[in-house]
Formats: structure tokens, sequence, C-alpha cells
């Protein structure tokens, strides 16, 4: 062990004893991640050497990954698809979903539609390139002028992130189905169009949300991540026709850019690792799936970032089929005659 990791050892036991560990990831800008490990290590827990097979199974097989999706080919003989989403979390993330909100945290998460939404959808509507925006309702409540924003290039879609980007593991059927449905009714009233795509908040399940979003008619999800390429689910070891376009923390743009955290990155070494990930979907001609967060995304050292991307993208020409995850959804259930 070298010193430098003895002393971050000791530091995060340090932490852990003084109760900051878990203020921390309340605290964290970042969407996902840190706030649903913290939920997931706070009940009380058996560990699974003491669970029986039939448990270890049961709780396997629960949700998990089914078919492989994969369609032989992609639309006019591209070799791959490109799937950029957005995840319009604004101050649901920054303050609200956890009633912690403050005044400046609240700020950070209004820029997210003053300033950032803005300058990303007009960088996509420049490059013809559509992208799919997975919003908490609130945010659309908060700021409905992003809802013209977004709708002008007339090929974006709108699709569910929860009400306020509550933490469905916490919560029982009953309240994480009136959430949804209240996002799903304020969002088709909103825009026009009702949404039929979800990504939970935090990119997590609770053991009640497969079965919400298949009764709410849902044509896919996005938000688990068991393949690089479209999986159907499957509940209980039986297939349910709910289409995976699974995410991954690597092709996330909140875990790299925490400013106040230890896990800030370099936007350019970012693109490299997107890069990295784009050109081998492409040679295995699969699915390439981007999660960013205008709020995240869309500051100025970033953006070019995200410029640089599409272009190089672009450079493949019509071997890149860039489509919303509705369109690539639908196509890949077809393909499978699902
Ligand atoms: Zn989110």
């Amino acid at each position: 062990m070298t010193t430098n990791l003895r002393d971050r050892l000791v530091l995060r036991h340090y932490l852990v004893v003084a109760g900051l560990l878990a203020a921390s990831a309340a605290l964290s800008a970042c969407d996902p991640g840190s706030s649903a490990r913290q939920a997931a290590a706070e009940p009380e827990r058996e560990p699974g050497w003491t669970w029986s097979d039939e448990r270890v199974m049961e709780t396997v097989n629960a949700v998990r990954a089914g078919r492989d999706l994969q369609p032989a080919q992609w639309p006019d003989g591209a070799r791959v698809a490109v799937l950029l989403s957005f995840d319009v979390d604004n101050e649901t993330v920054t303050g609200l979903r956890y009633g912690d909100a403050t005044v400046g945290s609240l700020s950070e998460g209004q820029y997210g539609a003053r300033r950032a939404l803005p300058r990303v959808v007009d960088l996509l509507d420049r490059e013809g390139v559509p992208a799919s925006f997975f919003i908490p309702a609130v945010s659309l409540v908060l700021d409905p002028s992003q809802i013209g924003v977004i709708q002008a290039a007339g090929h974006h879609e709108f699709a569910v992130h929860g009400w306020i980007h509550e933490l469905n593991t916490s919560l029982d059927a009953e309240t994480e189905r009136a959430l949804l449905q209240r996002a799903v009714e304020y969002m088709t009233e909103a825009t026009g169009t009702r949404p039929l795509g979800y990504r939970a908040p935090s990119w997590n399940f609770s053991a009640n949300t497969l079965s919400i979003i298949r009764e709410m008619g849902f044509l896919y999800d996005s938000s688990l991540m068991a393949d690089d390429q479209p999986y159907e689910i499957d509940a209980a070891g039986e297939p349910t026709g709910m289409v995976e376009l699974p995410v991954q923390w690597i092709l996330d743009d909140a875990p790299y850019f925490n400013p106040r955290g230890d896990s800030y990155a370099n936007p350019r070494d970012v693109l490299q690792v997107w890069i990295d990930e784009f050109e081998v979907a492409l040679a295995e001609g699969t699915i390439f799936v981007l999660t960013m967060h205008p709020h995240v995304i869309g500051h100025r050292s970033r953006i070019v970032v995200l410029e640089e991307l599409i272009r190089y993208v672009k450079g493949y020409g019509d071997d890149v089929w860039f489509a919303t995850h509705l369109e690539a959804a639908q196509y890949v259930k077809d393909q499978a005659g699902l």
C-alpha cells in the first residue's frame, strides 16, 4: 500500500466517522451516481453469502437483460446508431429533490434552462442532429420556455425523467406511480405529445419501476447497463417487450465534471474517451448512447468539446445514423418483430 493510498483510506475513514460522506453524496452536482449508491447502502442488508441459491436467483432475475435486440443493420445501410440524450435536470438535482435547496445551488440549476439548454440546442440545430431530452417535469414547470427551444427544429424527442427527479428506490409503489403519472400528464399537455421514453432518475429501478412503466405504456427505457447494444428487459425470467437502450457512467458527462469535487476532468480528455467509445461502437455496428445534462455540458469550455465530437462523428457521413432514442427503439423493436 502506498503512503498516498493509506492517507486516502485514513481520510475516508474519518469522513465516514464524521458522517460527512452521505452529506457530500447528497450535495453532489452529479445527477445519478452518488445518490443512487447512497440509497442502495442505506437499508439493513444481509450479505449475499448468507442467501439461499433461490434468493440469489430471484434477486438477480427480477429485472435482467434478456433477448439481444441488436438489428442486423441500421437504416439506409448505416454502420452505427448515434443517440444523443440530454437529461434536463436543472434545479431538480441542484436542490429540490432532497429538499435541501439553497439559493446558490438553485442558481447553478437555473443556468441549465437559462443559458445552457439554448446553447446546446443551438449547436444541435446548426449541425442538424436530433436528440432526446429526458426531463423531470418540474424543470419545464420552472421554465416553460425550454419547450419552444427544444421544439423549434421539429425533430427532438421529449421523454420522461420523473416528476422532480425523485429517488424512486426510496418510494412505495403508489407514490412512484402517482409522481410518474403526474409527470406524463404534465408533459403531454405542455408539449402536445405523449412521451414514450423513460429514463429513471438516478438510473435506478425500484422493485416496482418496471411494472409501472409497462402499465403506463412506455415503449422503451434508457436507464440500465447490462450491454452496449439494445436488449429486451426480462422480469422474473419472462420477456416483457420493453426495449432497453443501455447507458453507462463512462458515457455520462456528470461524473467527469464536478467542479467542486475530486472527479473533475479535462473536457478534452473526456472527448477522447467518447471518441474511443464511438469508434468501437462503429466497428461493432452497435449504438453509441451519450448522456449529458445541459447544466453540465452547456458551459463554454465543454460545449466546444461536444461540438468537436459531433463533427468527428459526422465525418463518417452515411455510416452514421443519428436518431432519437424513440426512433432507435421503434426500429429495433420492428426489426426484432416485437
Ligand atoms: Zn437526472
